[in-house]
């Protein structure tokens, strides 16, 4: 089913994301991980496609294949530009397809230094586009409620993600943030904008002090001071900085379903305890 369709389904989707376990780590880890989290009952569980975008790197597919074949949860598997030329995607999609994955995260990816991006799709719109005319799969997008952080405003990012948006995608992912009126002024904007499709608000408990940094780079934004003081509190408890970063989301959580909000999709960094103990605090408000 594509995930645009759980969405007229279901008052509120609620999903999962997770990612290939490290390249040290044999991919039958994630086993343990899918079998605390199918428990859950996520609506679907999307995979993370690996930063450098190698395009013989399966994993991807493969535990898409798991989720979907093994604990029957629809997959939604990432896929990058950035590092693919059109030959590559090509080939990938036709793995998905072989293995009935039909549902894309379309990404561009992020530049890494060391490797020289490949030129055939430049943004992930154009990506979506060639998703789209291949015909037989279901695309998803990213957004940013702090916009973007390399856009130079965010009328222009808007602009940019109605082009993603016009080219085919059907439903959103936000990237995380902590304030959800932030969250509420982005939706708004997007609606002003003409963007029609269901976006899911992407949460992220903070479990250690270490995913603090790279959450401060990737949220391009000040923190609220609610959250800041909650890590100037615990930084050096490691179980209260957990306990209260697990409470944060659930507020959070319950907030945005109470603004009628139609997805949340928790980046459960593969940790099915927190998982756990988020869904067990929600459970009877995304029942329907
Ligand atoms: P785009 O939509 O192409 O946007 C990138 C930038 O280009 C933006 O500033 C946008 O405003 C601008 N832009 C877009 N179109 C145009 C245009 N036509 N003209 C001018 N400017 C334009 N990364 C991974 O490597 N693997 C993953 O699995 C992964 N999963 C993610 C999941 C989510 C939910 C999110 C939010 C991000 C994820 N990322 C992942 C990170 C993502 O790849 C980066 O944020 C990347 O920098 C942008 O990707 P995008 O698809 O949003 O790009």
């Amino acid at each position: 089913m594509s995930i645009a369709e759980l969405f007229k389904k279901k008052q509120t989707v609620y999903s999962f994301e997770i990612f290939p376990p490290k390249k040290d780590s044999p991919i039958d880890t994630i086993y343990n991980t899918l079998d605390q989290l199918e428990g859950l009952h996520p609506d679907y569980i999307s995979v993370t496609y690996g930063a450098g975008g190698n395009p013989a790197d399966k994993t991807t597919i493969d535990i898409s294949s798991i989720v979907k074949d093994k604990f029957n949860i629809t997959p939604l598997a990432h896929l990058t530009c950035i590092n693919n030329s059109r030959e590559d995607i090509s080939e990938i999609l036709g793995q998905l397809k072989e293995r009935g994955i039909d549902n894309i995260l379309a990404l561009r990816g992020d530049f890494r230094p060391d490797i020289p991006p490949k030129t055939d799709f430049r943004y992930a719109s154009e990506l979506v586009e060639y998703i789209i005319k291949q015909g037989g799969f279901h695309v998803s997008g990213a957004c940013y409620p702090h916009g973007h952080p390399e856009g130079e405003n965010m009328i222009d990012d808007i602009h940019n993600l109605r082009k993603k948006v016009d080219a085919g995608a059907e439903h959103l992912v936000s990237q995380l943030f902590f304030d959800n009126s932030v969250f509420y002024s982005f939706v708004e904007r997007a609606r002003i904008a003409g963007i029609n499709v269901p976006i899911g608000a992407g949460i992220m408990p903070v479990t250690s002090k270490k995913q603090i940094e790279r959450m401060v780079s990737l949220t391009a934004a000040s923190l609220p001071v609610k959250f800041t003081k909650i890590i100037s509190r615990y930084e050096h408890n490691p179980e209260a900085l957990r306990d209260a970063g697990i409470a944060y989301a659930v507020d959070q959580i319950v907030d945005l379903i109470s603004n009628g909000v139609q997805g949340i999709h928790l980046y459960t960094m593969n940790n099915p305890l927190v998982a756990r103990r988020i869904t067990q605090a929600i459970s009877s408000l995304i029942a329907d």
